[in-house]
Formats: structure tokens, sequence, C-alpha cells
């Protein structure tokens, strides 16, 4: 198996070496990575100038590493040209969580999205990173238990996978919807000058069975993904309502 690994925390990241040493045990890893952070850029590519990478000074226990001054979708696009269409790319381990509507903002997702785009089966991995780093080594046999799971089944071809501090079980999750306050939160800056942050808090608790709800509940959280945003229901109501004749 041919197994491509990337993230959006650019090439440096510990959660990147971590995912490629595990991943390395299920088969052939090259790493294509951006060379800058690029969380929250989401599923951006750069169209408007060209891309060019450079093998990593990193030495990845062996595995050849390559950084791009590019976004996540872009390092997935390299990767698949540079080595004829891996069988698998996997994005993270993302050095905070994607979870509920985060998932709409992250590169790590963005990166497995554009490896289905392209055919491929794409896992996005991530875990909590506050004032503590993350255990990687703590993590790894989740990690690797969740990627023996997911590789062996065919029909899971996008799938966010979020690991908490320290997992106690794995569930099988929904994405949480519930409300957010997306809000701009005003301040001043040392010099007396107006800036904004954008913020995103949850404001409801998370109903039992998704992903947020797993992931504070100590549980590793796999939510099977699709790229079809069709709206079913309202769809068949729609066409009920409105005929187009
Ligand atoms: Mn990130």
């Amino acid at each position: 198996m041919k197994i491509l690994v990337t993230n959006d925390d650019g090439i440096y990241s510990p959660g990147l070496a971590a995912l490629a040493k595990i991943a390395s045990r299920f088969g052939e890893v090259k790493i294509v990575a951006p060379d800058v952070e690029q969380s929250s850029m989401g599923h951006a590519i750069t169209a408007s100038r060209p891309l060019s990478y450079k093998k990593s000074p990193i030495v990845f226990e062996g595995i050849d590493a390559y950084k791009v001054n590019g976004t996540p979708a872009d390092c997935v696009a390299l990767g698949q040209h540079l080595w004829d269409k891996p069988d698998v790319v996997l994005s993270g381990i993302n050095m905070g969580p994607n979870l509920g509507n985060a998932m709409w903002h992250s590169g790590t997702l963005a990166a497995a999205k554009q490896a289905v785009l392209f055919g491929m089966k794409g896992i996005a991995l991530s875990t909590p990173a506050g004032d503590i780093e993350p255990d990687f080594e703590l993590l790894d046999p989740f990690v690797e238990k969740a990627l023996a799971l997911l590789f062996k089944n065919p029909h899971l071809n996008l799938v966010n996978v979020n690991f908490p501090t320290k997992p106690t079980g794995v569930r099988w999750t929904r994405q949480s919807v519930r409300l957010y306050d997306n809000r701009i939160e005003p301040g001043l800056d040392p010099m007396g000058r107006k800036h904004y942050w954008f913020i995103n808090i949850p404001l409801e608790p998370a109903e039992e069975g998704t992903d947020r709800w797993a992931v504070e509940n100590g549980f590793v959280s796999i939510t099977p993904l699709r790229l079809d945003l069709t709206n079913e229901a309202e769809l068949v109501k729609a066409q009920l309502a409105y005929p187009i004749v």
C-alpha cells in the first residue's frame, strides 16, 4: 500500500512525524506537506501562481519528505502527481481538534477531501493541543488501531478521526451540528488601534453519539463523511412543490 502523508500544520509538526511513523507499519510512506502552517485554510488551492517542492532536510526514519509552497489540497495534488496515485492519503495528526462545524474550515480535513476528489481514500486525524503538547507516544496504539480498522474497510473513503488527550475507547460518531457562536470580538492593539478576532465557540453541549461528545468523554471519534452536500429531503420537497415541466 502506498500512503501519502500530509497535514495543515506544516512539515515540521510533531503530529506529522508521529503519523508517518505509525503509517510506515502499514505500507510505503511518502510525506508531501506545506512548508508553513496552513491551519484553517480549508480547501483552498493555489491557482494564481506556480507550485514548487523541495526535499525536506528533516529525516523521518528513512521516509522521503517534501515541502510544498502551498495548501494541504495542493500537497495532495502534487503528491499524487509525483508518486503515481497513492492508495490512501493520511492528513495530520493535526495539533487541535477538528470536530463539528470546525470541519468546514479545516485544512487537515480538506487534504482528505482532495484525496477523495482524486479517487483515493482520505483520512483526517486530529487531537487537542492546548498548553501541553499532545503525547503522541500515548496516542500511538489508538492511531494504529484506527488506521487498521479504516484500511480494511473499502467503503469508508472519507473519514474524520479525532483523538482525545487520553483515549479510553473508540466510538463511531456523526458530526455535531449544534448552534455555534460565530462572531467577531473587537479589541484594541497596544497602539490603541481597533482589531478583531473571529471566534467560534459551541453554544450548547454536544449530543450523545456525535464527534464532540465522543472526544469530551474520552473516546476516539471516527466519523464517516461524504462529499455529496445535496439536501435530499429538501430536494424531494422542492420537486413536489415546484415541479418543472
Ligand atoms: Mn492545523
